[in-house]
């Protein structure tokens, strides 16, 4: 039995807080673990820009709908869902991936969730488990099945090495350096024909 792990930001939809900060006009939120390396404290800056700029889950929500998947990710979805077991797995959180899930079709999520107060405010996350994506496939593997993965960028690469096989997708050069053992694929043709190549 086969099963696919993947990446969702960078991979079948863009980058949610880059394309927040973009629709809101609020610069600082167009950090990321490049820039603050500590993710809580990343995060708590988040939380906190939000907040100032009175910016609650409603809000934040109705500027992620407005965001389309890439383009071709729903028949990448489809694709991969007729040959494999799909299991997204992402370090966004269910509430903000929530409306481009439905426009994927609702496969299934594995990630993390936001803390929100009864006034619609998001006042904490929650990780779900430290390195989830490199467990998940772990545990995948335990249930006895062949796991291939691919994602593009840094928090990533736990997931890939403890895959079957893994593949980059439209990686960050510096990514691609640092990490030559995953073979590169640049659109979903290629990751198609890397998937297929070690299907059994
Ligand atoms: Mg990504």
């Amino acid at each position: 039995m086969e099963l696919v792990c993947l990446d969702l930001e960078g991979v079948l939809i863009p980058e949610i807080w880059i394309n927040v900060a973009e629709r809101t006009g609020i610069e600082e939120l167009r950090a990321t673990t490049r820039d603050i390396p500590d993710y809580d404290v990343l995060m708590k800056q988040r939380l906190g820009l939000l907040e100032a700029h009175g910016l609650g889950l409603a809000e934040i929500q109705a500027v992620i709908d407005t965001l389309e998947p890439l383009p071709d990710a729903v028949e990448m979805v489809s694709w991969l869902r007729q040959r494999y077991q799909l299991i997204i797995l992402s370090d966004t959180f269910y509430e903000f991936a929530a409306p481009l899930m439905k426009k994927l079709g609702s496969p299934t999520l594995f990630c993390h969730r936001l803390e929100v107060d009864e006034k619609g405010r998001v006042v904490d996350y929650h990780l779900r488990q430290a390195d989830q994506k490199r467990r998940a496939v772990e545990a995948f593997q335990a249930l006895n099945f062949r796991v291939y993965a691919a994602g593009d960028s840094y928090n990533d690469t736990s997931m890939l090495g403890a895959a079957d096989a893994g593949f980059l997708f439209c990686p960050p050069e510096k990514v691609i350096q640092e990490f030559p053992q995953f073979p590169v694929t640049l659109d979903y043709a290629e990751l198609q024909a890397a998937f297929s190549g070690v299907s059994r």
